[in-house]
C-alpha cells in the first residue's frame, strides 16, 4: 500500500511537472486558475520536486529557503541582470517573500495588498486591495507591512493589518471569504504571512508592545470557520482554562498578569514536520516588557519567547522549548524557524534551528523540544552563557535593570528579527541576517497600563527616559560598533564561518542561498549582493536604489532560473529615518543571466528645496511638554522626529507650509488628507491636544532655526 501510495504521489508530481509548458496562455485566468489548483497537500508536502516554484513563505514546511535551482552560479554570475522590474504603485516598507507557482507570482505590499504578476514578464495580472484603515497602522508597533501570502487548492490567503484572515480567488482576485481572527477592540495587527497545514490556514498576529494576549488559530481553508485557537499564555484565573497547558502556564506566572495582557503574540515563524505531524509556531515577548511589571514576583511565564510544537489538528501543545525565561528585554522566539537533519556525534538528528531575538542560536530535538545546543551568534552581555544541562541562560546579576538603566546587548530589536536566515545543506551552514546593537533598558517608574487604542507599554525608560538614573554600561571589550552582519554559522559545531559586516547600512535583508553555491541579501541602502556560500566572498552586486527588507526567492520558468526581490523602504526600519531618500515606489525586481535592462530612474519622493515652518505660536513650558508628549504617542509613530534632515514618504511636519498650518486641526479631527493615508484622530484627540501638537512642533522648528543660523 505504501508503494502504491508514493507511486500515486510521483504520477502526480508528473502531472504537475506538466504544467510548466501549459497549453493556455500564461497569465490568463484559466492558467492561473489552473496552477493555484495544484497548490493540495500532495504539492506542499513534495516542494522539493518541483524547485521551480516557491510554493510557500520558506520555499517548503522545512523553511530552509534553499532553492535547488543551479543555473545561475559562481562561474556564470557576472552574467546576471535584470530581466524585468514592476512597479506595485504603493509606498512604504515591502517585507514580503513573493511565491511563485508555475510562472505566477504572488506578493504583498505594505497595506496587506496582494499583487499577482505574471512572472515571465513582469506584467500585473490582478491586484487586490483590503482596504485596511489606515488608523490601523498606529497599533502596528513596527509599521503597516505584510510579509506574504500562502497558496492553496486556488486561493490566495493573505493576513490583513487590520487582522482579517482573507481567501481570494486566485484566477479573478475577488474576495472569496474573510474572517476576522482578532478582538478590534484591542490592539491586535497581522504582519506575518499564514501557512497552510493539512487543509488548514494558521495564522497569528502581533501586538505584544500593545497589552494583548497572544494566540495561534487554525482556518478550514476552504470555508474559513475556526478549527481551533491555541493561546500562549494563560488568561484570568479565576474564569476556566481554556486547556491543561493554560493551567501550567499559570504556575509560572504572579501577581496580575491578565491584565496587562501578558504578550506572547505568535506574529511571524511557522515551520512543520509532515512525519513528525507537528507544527512549530514561534512566541514573542511579555507585555510589558520588564517582568517585575506583569508577574511582580517572578517566573518564568510559561510560554512567552518560546517555540512551541502543536498538533495542527486541535492546535494542542505538544512540547516547548523557553528561549528567555521570564522575558525582559522585548526578546521574542518568533524569528524564523528551520528543520533539517544534521549529523551531530555521529547520530542523525531530527533538529529545529532558531536565531531569537537573545543573540543565541539554538538547536533543539524536533521531536520532543530537547536541548541540543546553543552559542551566540552576535555580541550578548545579557546571559554569559546556556547553561548545557538545563539549557537555560546565565544571566548576569544586573541584566534585569531593576535598580540600575543598563546598556544590554543585543537591542530590542535583536540580534536577529524577521529577516528570514537559510540553510544550505551544502555548505552546511545557516545565514543569518544579524545585528549587533545594544540598547539602554531602564524601568519606567511611572508606568501604568494604557488599553486605548494604540496605548504603548512598554514600561521601560524607552517611553520615559530617565536622566537622572544612573547607566551601567559595557565597558567590556572587544565589543563591536553598531553594524549588521550576515554570518554564516556551522550549526554543528555551533560557531561562525564566515561573516561580513554592515557598518553604516546595517539593516540588512532576509536572505536566500542555492545549489549554485551562492547566497543574496539586500540592504538599506539598496545594494542586492551575491556572496559564495563558503566563504562569503562577494561576487555580484547591483544598487536598486530603495532599501530592501523583503526576501529573495529564486525560481525557474521553461528552464531558466530567476531570482526576485521585493523592495520597498519606508514606515519603519530604523524608520525611513537614516536612509530615506531611497523610499522610491515599492518594486519587484528579477533577474535573469545574459539579461541587463537598466534600473529604473525614479525621481527623488521629495526633491525641492524646503523651508522650516515658520509661524507664530503661543504656549507656555507646560504646553509644550503636554504638545511633546502627545506629539511622541500620536504622531512620532510615522512622522518621526520634527525637522530633521531626511526626505521620507510621511512628511515631515517642521516643513509644514501656510495651507496645512491653516488646516492642521481639520487634517488632524476631520480627516482632511485621508486620501494621502492620514489617518483621523477624532476619537483620540481633542481640538486643545490638537493645537498643543501644533505648538510643540512650531517650537521645534523654531529651535531649529536658531540652531541653524
Ligand atoms: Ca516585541
Amino acid at each position: 500500500m505504501r508503494f502504491q501510495f508514493r507511486f500515486l504521489i510521483s504520477i502526480g508530481s508528473i502531472l504537475v511537472l506538466n504544467q510548466c509548458n501549459p497549453s493556455y496562455d500564461p497569465g490568463t485566468t484559466e492558467h492561473i486558475f489552473k496552477v493555484t489548483s495544484q497548490v493540495n497537500d500532495e504539492r506542499l508536502l513534495t516542494a522539493d520536486e518541483t524547485p521551480g516554484d516557491w510554493l510557500s513563505y520558506g520555499r517548503n514546511y522545512f523553511e530552509d529557503r534553499f532553492s535547488p535551482l543551479q543555473q545561475i552560479t559562481i562561474a556564470n554570475i557576472d552574467r546576471l541582470g535584470l530581466a524585468w522590474s514592476l512597479n506595485l504603485g504603493i509606498k512604504g516598507a515591502l517585507e514580503a517573500t513573493p511565491l511563485v507557482v508555475d510562472g505566477i507570482m504572488y506578493v504583498t505590499g505594505s497595506w496587506s495588498e496582494v499583487f499577482a504578476i505574471d512572472a515571465r514578464k513582469g506584467e500585473l495580472l490582478w491586484k487586490f486591495d483590503p482596504k485596511v484603515p489606515r488608523i490601523i497602522g498606529f497599533k502596528a508597533c513596527c509599521g503597516s507591512v505584510n510579509r506574504g501570502v500562502a497558496l492553496y487548492r486556488g486561493m490566495v490567503y493573505v493576513g490583513a493589518l487590520d487582522g482579517r484572515l482573507i481567501a481570494i480567488d486566485a484566477a479573478s482576485g475577488k474576495l472569496k471569504w474573510e474572517t476576522i481572527t482578532v478582538d478590534t477592540t484591542a490592539n491586535y495587527t497581522i504582519t506575518g504571512a499564514p501557512r497552510v497545514v493539512a487543509g488548514n490556514v494558521i495564522i497569528g498576529n502581533g501586538g505584544a508592545e500593545y497589552g494583548v494576549r497572544g494566540y495561534v488559530s487554525g482556518y478550514d481553508a476552504m470555508t474559513g470557520e475556526q478549527k481551533w485557537r491555541t493561546y500562549t499564555v494563560p488568561g484570568d484565573p479565576d474564569l476556566p482554562f481554556e486547556s491543561k497547558a493554560m493551567e501550567e502556564a499559570a504556575a509560572t506566572w504572579t501577581g496580575e498578569w491578565w491584565k496587562y495582557g501578558g504578550g506572547g503574540t505568535v506574529w511571524d515563524a511557522m515551520a512543520y514536520d509532515p512525519d513528525l505531524d507537528l507544527l512549530y509556531v514561534g512566541v514573542g515577548n511579555g507585555s510589558p516588557w520588564p517582568r517585575v511589571y506583569r508577574s511582580p514576583e517572578g517566573g518564568d511565564n510559561l510560554y512567552l519567547s518560546s517555540i512551541l510544537a502543536l498538533d495542527p489538528q486541535n492546535g494542542e501543545i505538544v512540547w516547548y522549548y523557553q528561549t528567555t525565561p521570564g522575558d525582559n528585554w522585548d526578546y521574542t522566539a518568533t524569528q524564523h524557524m528551520i528543520l533539517a537533519d544534521l549529523n551531530i556525534e555521529g547520530q542523525k538528528k531530527k533538529v529545529i534551528m532558531q536565531a531569537p531575538k537573545n543573540g543565541f542560536f539554538y538547536v533543539l530535538d524536533r521531536t520532543n523540544g530537547d536541548f541540543i545546543s546553543a552559542e551566540s551568534y552576535v555580541y550578548v552581555n545579557w546571559a554569559s552563557g546556556i547553561d548545557q544541562q538545563t539549557g537555560r541562560p546565565i544571566e548576569n546579576e544586573w541584566s534585569r535593570y531593576e535598580t540600575k538603566d543598563v546598556q544590554i546587548f543585543p537591542s530590542n530589536v535583536g540580534g536577529h528579527n524577521w529577516q528570514p536566515m537559510a540553510y544550505n545543506p551544502e555548505t552546511g551552514f545557516v545565514y543569518i541576517p544579524s545585528l549587533d546593537r545594544s540598547m539602554v533598558f531602564g524601568l519606567d517608574p511611572d508606568w501604568k497600563f494604557d488599553d486605548g487604542f494604540g496605548g504603548v507599554n512598554w514600561g521601560t525608560n524607552r517611553t520615559a527616559p530617565n536622566p537622572e538614573r544612573e547607566v551601567l554600561e559595557d565597558a567590556s571589550s572587544p565589543q563591536p560598533d553598531p553594524q549588521g552582519r550576515l554570518v554564516a554559522w556551522d550549526p554543528i559545531n555551533q560557531k561562525e564561518a564566515w561573516s561580513v559586516a554592515y557598518h553604516e547600512n546595517w539593516w540588512n535583508s532576509g536572505v536566500l542561498t542555492t545549489s549554485g553555491g551562492l547566497v543574496f541579501q539586500g540592504l538599506c541602502d539598496g545594494s542586492f549582493i551575491a556572496y559564495d556560500a563558503k566563504n562569503g566572498n562577494k561576487v555580484w552586486e547591483i544598487n536598486l536604489r530603495t532599501g530592501i527588507m523583503g526576501s529573495p526567492v529564486s525560481f525557474e520558468i521553461d528552464g531558466i532560473q530567476y531570482i526576485s526581490v521585493a523592495v520597498g523602504w519606508g514606515a519603519w526600519a530604523g524608520n525611513g529615518y537614516q536612509f530615506t531618500e531611497y523610499s522610491y515606489p515599492g518594486t519587484v525586481y528579477t533577474f535573469t543571466l545574459g539579461k541587463n535592462t537598466p534600473i529604473p530612474d525614479y525621481p527623488m519622493p521629495d526633491s525641492t528645496p524646503r523651508n522650516l515652518a515658520d509661524f507664530e505660536f503661543e504656549a507656555d513650558e507646560e504646553m509644550l511638554a503636554r504638545g511633546m508628549t502627545l506629539y511622541e504617542k500620536y504622531c512620532n509613530h510615522c512622522h518621526w522626529d520634527v525637522a530633521r534632515e531626511t526626505v521620507g514618504v510621511v512628511p515631515d511636519l517642521g516643513y509644514i507650509n501656510q495651507g496645512t498650518y491653516n488646516s492642521f486641526e481639520a487634517i488632524v479631527l476631520e480627516g482632511l488628507r485621508s486620501p494621502n493615508g492620514m489617518p483621523n484622530f477624532k476619537d483620540l484627540l481633542t481640538k486643545e491636544d490638537v493645537a498643543e501638537i501644533k505648538n510643540y512642533i512650531l517650537a521645534s522648528t523654531y529651535s531649529r532655526r536658531i540652531e541653524n543660523e
